[in-house]
């Protein structure tokens, strides 16, 4: 403190979802003369949390390494994912008292089952480390006031200046933990990436991530609620065409369900280049066209007769396989041995390569994730904090990093936090070092 302006804060954390409150936490238990609060727009902290997993939180996964995130460089990801690898994860949760166990595809969830036990674990370790939280108070601007060094040369850290409807509060440190654009009425609606640009940050364009997609025409409504395996393959011109398996949900609006919420962030993204993207479905994977038939040759030999919608319900729900038959023109009670080769050929084809009239994604109000936002190069990977303004740090989504589905994107919010932390500690006693 140099008396230059008040200061009541070290550090003010500007968002307390999983990636500011765990940062307040982790701050607190590295420097616990820090005064620290987080101020949130939202009456009440959690809410985001509250709803994911389908209402229990799926903390993160078994196993989690940088390619199960796109976005800003991996070299950087890998790095913070390091800080905080799954195993501290999961003794951080223990140790604030929430076990978590494992389900299909590596997921961890809490043991109650409840996103409930995560909010309030972390808001409890908060307040027991004098963390301050402060609901209802949506910070509108940051001002940042530099200090000079004492011969009025370099310009090495400063204060920020806070606008919290009539009141400023002022910190040394200020992080942005506002998320991004993904379900917005939760309280994460993007004003965070405005403060980041008033502060002299970019922010990488946007889209909605983790999205159902909305299809053209009236094929997927009479398919509403049925669920297959399906392999998606999106293909985007001047880039390697990239296939993702899982199942996939129709609805009365598109698609959604594992695999299409994966996919989805390519196929806006590339929309939001002005790319020409198309996504095929291949629902049988993983043969292709040409296997497909194949294997039905083999088996018209010895079962002519069966008829197609039998055979093609031996592998996909009764009712998507009659669809997909008739709008193939072939009608479902044709024996196989009554196909001639060139529609069968062309059958194959077609439920290998399904193309898949999208419209557009279901946008923010549905995503999971937002992709894009304040871009890894202007930040210090060792740190999280800003290249640009000394004493600024970024956590969670409000970074240009998306995960895929499985608790990949709370791994980042936990990893960014964990960073940051250190970041912040280091900050600190690099300026008691001073001799502030
Ligand atoms: C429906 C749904 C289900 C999900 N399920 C999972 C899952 O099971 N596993 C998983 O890993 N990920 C899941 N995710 C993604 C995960 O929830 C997010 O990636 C994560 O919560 C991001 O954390 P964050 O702290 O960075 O941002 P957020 O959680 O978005 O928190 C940002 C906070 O900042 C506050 N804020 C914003 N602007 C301001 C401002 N100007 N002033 C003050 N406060 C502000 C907001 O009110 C909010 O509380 C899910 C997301 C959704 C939408």
């Amino acid at each position: 403190m140099n008396g230059q302006s008040p200061r009541e804060l070290d550090v003010a954390i500007i968002g307390g979802g999983a990636a500011g409150l765990a940062t307040a936490i982790f701050s607190a238990q590295a420097a616990s003369n820090l005064r620290i609060a987080i101020f949130d727009g939202a009456a009440k902290l959690g809410a985001k949390i509250l709803v994911s997993g389908g209402g229990r939180c799926n903390v993160t996964n078994k196993i989690v390494v940088a390619a199960d995130y796109w976005g800003g460089s991996s070299n950087v990801i890998r790095r913070v994912l390091s800080f905080l690898p799954v195993a501290e994860t999961v003794r951080f949760f223990q140790e604030i008292g929430v076990e978590l166990h494992e389900e299909e595809h590596g997921k961890l969830f809490p043991n109650s089952n409840k996103a409930r036990t995560v909010v309030d674990a972390l808001i409890r370790a908060a307040t027991q480390l004098n963390v301050q939280i402060r609901c209802g108070r949506r910070v509108t601007a940051i001002m940042w006031e530099s200090e000079r060094s004492e011969s009025g040369q370099a310009e090495r850290a400063g204060a920020f200046h806070l606008q919290i409807a009539n009141e400023t509060i002022s910190a040394h440190v200020a992080v942005l933990a506002t998320g991004g654009l993904s379900l917005p009425k939760t309280g994460s609606d993007g004003g965070g990436y405005l403060l980041a640009k008033s502060l002299g940050h970019s922010i990488s364009p946007t889209c909605a991530g983790l999205a159902p997609l909305l299809l053209d025409g009236a094929f997927h409504t009479a398919l509403s609620g049925i669920a297959c395996d399906t392999e998606l393959t999106i293909t985007i011109t001047g880039e390697k065409p990239l296939s993702i398996r899982g199942m996939m949900l129709w609805t009365h609006f598109g698609i959604s369900g594992p695999v299409v919420l994966n996919i989805s962030r390519h196929w806006s993204r590339a929309r939001l280049q002005g790319k020409h993207v198309v996504i095929h479905a291949n629902f049988f994977p993983p043969l292709d066209g040409a296997s497909l038939e194949r294997r039905w040759i083999e088996f018209a030999a010895k079962n002519p007769r069966r008829r197609m919608d039998a055979l093609l319900g031996e592998t996909l729900p009764a009712r998507l396989s009659e669809a997909l038959l008739t709008s193939c023109g072939v009608a479902p009670n044709t024996q196989i041995g009554n196909l001639a080769r060139d529609r069968r050929r062309r059958l194959a084809r077609q439920l290998t390569q399904w193309g898949l009239p999208i419209r557009d994604s279901r946008g923010y109000a549905y995503a999971e994730v937002t992709a894009g936002g304040v871009p890894l190069s202007e930040i210090d990977p060792g740190t999280l904090q800003s290249r640009i303004r000394p004493g600024l740090f970024f956590v969670g989504e409000i970074l240009d990093v998306d995960g895929r589905l499985g608790g990949f994107n709370f791994q980042w919010a936990w990893s960014s936090a964990f960073t940051a932390a250190r970041g912040i500690t280091r900050f600190f006693s690099q300026k008691s070092g001073l001799g502030e």
